[in-house]
């Protein structure tokens, strides 16, 4: 059986655990290829409006993948640690995708339910019980497969905290990468701040990883930094976040206007992001407090090159010039 994983949403934070784990149940795995136009129009004919840019091309990977698999993966993945959540948008994927399914021509979709909310252990049992139910694998089978799983994902992680981004681990990219950088002593230690499914999207948000090493920045990413260093760093606001991943740009910002990690912020937000334009204000309050420049980028199915271009060109010169004079 081939399973298809969607090159979208959280495909950028667990790859190497899905991967593993679903050959390990004896699937031959695939992923869609690169957010393309034609992915992209696909998600944005078929998606809800109102719905934000990655999930829109979410609906187009499951698309692509629509001729060369037999099962779409798309987990319901309601909370990854305890007392917290994710984005709404994940508790409820696998019945948008659902809904459509019959009219796209889908394959059948696994749809594993993943929550950690009461107790970390569940997330085991929770696979051990799709393991068995979906593919008729024994316990110790399926604990096998979550295990070498588990050390696929550590070290995709440990490599990240190298200093490797996750475009540069995961299968390549004809975008994204940086053709050029300019010497060293004059670059810019800039942190680049949002959902991995944006920031390294190199078609939704216009090659934007390369664009900024090009015009001399050096890029300081969330996922270059211990997850606990980051959930420690964020329980400096005034009220606790009880969504994760939006815990973690938290603790970005903070850890590295804190230890004076750089120079300027850049915040890629998805247009109709709810839990994004909630942490938006403390994002700006943190970097203004810290005398950080700041640029929100928000984008969505429209964002065009041009202005992209201008907007960072700008930034980077006003960088150069606070430095200059400093
Ligand atoms: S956190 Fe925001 S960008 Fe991410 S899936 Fe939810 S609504 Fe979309």
């Amino acid at each position: 059986m081939r399973v298809g994983i969607p090159r979208s949403l959280l495909y950028y934070k667990y790859l190497p655990f899905w991967k593993t784990f679903l050959t390990r149940l004896g699937l031959d795995v695939e992923t869609s290829p690169m957010t393309n136009k034609q992915i992209l129009s696909w998600g944005v004919k078929v998606a809800e409006n109102e719905l934000c840019v990655p999930v829109k091309a979410f609906y187009g990977h499951c698309m692509a993948l629509r001729e060369t698999s037999d099962a779409i993966f798309v987990p319901r993945v309601v909370s990854v640690e305890e007392r917290a959540y994710t984005c709404p948008k994940f508790l409820g994927l696998p019945d948008m995708i659902a809904a459509v399914a019959e009219q796209l021509e889908l394959p059948p979709l696994l749809t594993p339910k993943l929550n950690q909310r009461e107790k970390p252990s569940e997330f085991k049992w929770q696979l051990i019980n799709f393991a068995r139910e979906q593919f008729g694998l024994s316990r110790l089978e399926a604990v096998a497969a979550i295990e070498e799983a588990r050390v696929a994902q550590r070290r995709y992680q440990e490599s990240l905290v190298r200093g490797h981004k996750p475009v540069d681990l995961l299968p390549a990219s004809r975008l994204n990468r940086t053709r050029f950088r300019p010497p060293g002593e004059k670059r810019k230690r800039i942190g680049l701040l949002g959902h991995p499914y944006n920031i390294y999207d190199g078609y939704i948000t216009q090659n934007l990883i390369a664009r900024l090493e090009e015009m001399g920045a050096e890029l300081v990413v969330p996922e270059m930094t211990d997850h606990h260093v980051l959930m420690d760093a964020a329980t400096d606001v005034p009220k606790q976040l009880y969504w994760t991943y939006e815990k973690e740009i938290m603790g970005a910002i903070n850890h590295w206007t804190g230890n004076r990690m750089i120079d300027g912020v850049v915040y890629v937000l998805a247009f109709a992001c709810g839990p994004d334009s909630l942490i938006q204000v403390l994002i700006e309050h943190r970097a203004k407090t810290y005398n950080v420049p700041m640029m929100s980028l928000t984008i969505d199915e429209h964002s065009g090159e041009a202005g992209l271009v201008t907007r960072i060109e700008a930034f980077i010169d006003m960088l150069m010039r606070k430095k200059t004079a400093a």
